[in-house]
């Protein structure tokens, strides 16, 4: 996620936290502070208000973390390792490298994250009972026991990507054996869901005036539906390109040039008279850099004469490759982490191609076209 810091590692998973964080938890603290606990367990020291309120959204977020931790960890123990866990203003996301494999796989890995808020909303609201009556400890216990508990409920929520979503996707593939159908079904449910809750979320807003709680629901609603949408292409995206590497997915390389001309010229005799639309610029017979339409985009049209090739190509040095037996995921990953949208093939330390994501629409265009 981009706006993400790196805090540390636990069970060698790295942690993140975003920049939206610290905003919810700024929000929750003060809310806590000024009115769920002064109305709940007045006559406490104010102090102890904002003691509380800071603790809440700390430990909170403690709880969404264990959330992640489990489904994580549980991922990892069946073979699917996770890249990262990142804290964000709707909670928590944990970045699993691959789909599940086998839908049991998938049931128990989705099953674990709602089971530890639920369990934790146990234990927790069996301390608040035990500890003294209306007591700071108490009062802590029995707040965060309630947070756990809509945490582990509403992500039982069966909309896809919600954990409910996928339990329910995982009992559907179980039955049918059939993952992008099943993946369809759950990820159709999220979106009605996730349009309920855009709706609710206005109705509260007019109806009951609470702004602050519709325009919330509107917005998880929103991000759901986002989310729900991006699940989907991505499975579709994943079963297209299985097993295709870099060799199936590369054009011949782009013609080297040796000189170093304006952009005018190279638009006029390259790209618009033989239809390239990528250049290795080479100096005495070694890669000096790389020229895309991109990089002649980034220019006024009316800088062309002026500006010449070797001013805004990629040089060498920044030039990401891939390996010829790279596979097409992973290289869409690469790209994506490096934010290009070609990328050069090498074999050995020869380059022997370039992708850009244009090739990779086409190729899974083609085998769509082709039912494959
Ligand atoms: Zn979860």
């Amino acid at each position: 996620m981009k706006g993400s810091i790196r805090v540390g590692k636990l069970f060698g998973i790295p942690l993140f936290i975003h920049y939206t964080w610290f905003v919810i938890v700024a929000l929750i603290t003060v809310s806590f502070a000024t009115v769920n606990y002064p109305s709940q367990y007045p006559g406490w020291p104010a102090a102890s208000y904002w003691l509380a309120g800071l603790l809440t959204a700390l430990l909170l977020f403690a709880s969404v973390l264990i959330h992640e931790l489990s489904h994580s960890l549980v991922s990892r123990a069946q073979g699917v390792p996770v890249d990262s866990i990142t804290l964000f203003i709707f909670g928590g996301v944990a970045n699993i490298r691959e789909e599940p494999r086998k839908a049991r796989h998938e049931l128990l890995m989705a099953a674990a994250g709602p089971a530890s808020s639920l369990l934790l909303a146990l234990l927790l609201g069996i301390a608040a009972l035990v500890a003294p009556a209306r007591s700071f400890a108490a009062g802590l216990a029995r707040t965060l026991a309630l947070i756990n508990l809509w945490v582990g409920l509403f992500n039982l929520i069966p909309g896809f990507p919600l954990d409910g979503g996928r339990v329910l996707r995982s009992l559907v593939w179980w039955g049918s054996s059939d993952i992008v159908q099943s993946t369809r079904i759950a990820s159709i449910i999220g979106r009605v869901i996730a349009t309920l809750m855009i709706i609710s979320g206005f109705l509260v807003a007019i109806f009951l005036g609470d702004w602050v709680s519709g325009l919330w629901l509107v917005f998880i609603g929103w991000f759901l539906d986002n989310a729900a949408v991006q699940s989907y292409q991505q499975l579709l995206l994943r079963e297209a390109l299985a097993g295709v590497t870099a060799r199936q997915l590369m054009s011949p390389l782009c013609p080297t040039i040796e000189d170093d001309p304006d952009l005018q010229t190279v638009v006029d005799e390259l790209v618009l008279g033989t239809g390239q639309r990528c250049l290795f610029i080479a100096r005495e017979n070694r890669l000096a850099g790389l020229l895309t339409l991109h990089h002649i985009k980034s220019v006024p049209k009316e800088r062309w004469r002026e500006t010449h090739v070797s001013e805004v190509m990629t040089p060498s040095a920044e030039i990401k490759s891939v390996d010829v037996n790279q596979s097409g995921l992973n290289i869409l990953r690469t790209m994506d982490e490096a934010n290009v949208n070609q990328i050069p093939v090498v074999e050995g330390d020869r380059l022997v191609g370039i992708i850009t994501r244009e090739h990779v629409l086409h190729y899974i265009r083609n085998r769509i076209e082709l039912g494959l």
